[in-house]
């Protein structure tokens, strides 16, 4: 039993799978429906922003300088290389989303997610999988965010993370992303698992 005076944090929840695979989408989604219940954990990274994204919203932009010294600071939870840039989770950033009493959720790669593993956090693990690679391309060139070079990297780490989610155990639930509607409804109740509650979901 937690001692008197403190509350029990909600399980932080991690979502992965490939880059165009829909983690954002449903994430968008998940805090537009359920926003004083769930908050994303704003990671670190040293690509340079996409289109409307701002510092401090779907990450914290820095320099590879600064990101290097939080990490000699034991400032990460996790971090890892993803093509040729460098993405962390704080343990700030986790901090954050506790202080607020929310659930946090982690938007991160797969050598992330073997990390976080290791540590206190108690998460727990979806990963979305595109339907094929053939429509995983299509959805990252419509996305129409990244150069023909990032795609290709994309594409051929998305093998790698769809053979790691294989390894029976490793994720709690794999959400097939075909069809946008139902793939957020299973998303929607991994999170939500109470019925009431998704029933009273903001619109
Ligand atoms: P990720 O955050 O995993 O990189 P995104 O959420 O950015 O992926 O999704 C990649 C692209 O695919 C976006 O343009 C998004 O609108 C689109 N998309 C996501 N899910 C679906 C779906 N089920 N059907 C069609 N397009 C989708
Ligand atoms: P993108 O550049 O498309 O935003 O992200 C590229 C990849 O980095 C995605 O698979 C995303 O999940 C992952 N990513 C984003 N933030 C983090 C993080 O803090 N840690 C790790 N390990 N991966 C991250």
């Amino acid at each position: 039993m937690a001692p008197t005076g403190t509350t029990p944090q909600p399980r932080p929840i991690v979502v992965s799978g490939p880059s165009g695979g829909g983690k954002s989408t449903m994430i968008t989604r998940l805090r537009k429906h359920y926003p004083d219940r769930f908050s994303l954990s704003v990671s670190h990274t040293t690509r340079a922003p996409r289109g409307t994204e701002k510092n401090g919203v779907e990450y914290n932009f820095v320099t590879k300088e600064d990101f290097k010294k939080l990490v000699d600071e034991n400032g990460f939870i996790e971090h890892a290389q993803f093509g040729s840039n460098l993405y962390g989770t704080s343990v700030q950033a986790v901090k954050d989303v506790a202080e607020k009493g929310q659930t946090c959720v982690l938007d991160i790669e797969m050598e992330g997610v073997k990390q976080v593993k290791k540590t206190d956090l108690n998460a727990r693990f979806l990963f979305l999988q595109p339907p094929s690679v053939e429509v995983l391309e299509k959805r990252l060139r419509g996305r129409d965010t990244d150069k023909e070079e990032a795609i290709q990297q994309r594409l051929k780490q998305a093998e790698k993370e769809v053979e790691y989610a294989k390894t029976p155990g490793v994720h709690d639930k794999i959400i097939v992303n075909d069809e946008l509607e139902k793939a957020w409804a299973e998303f929607e109740a991994f999170c939500v698992p109470d019925e009431t509650e998704r029933a009273s979901r903001k619109q």
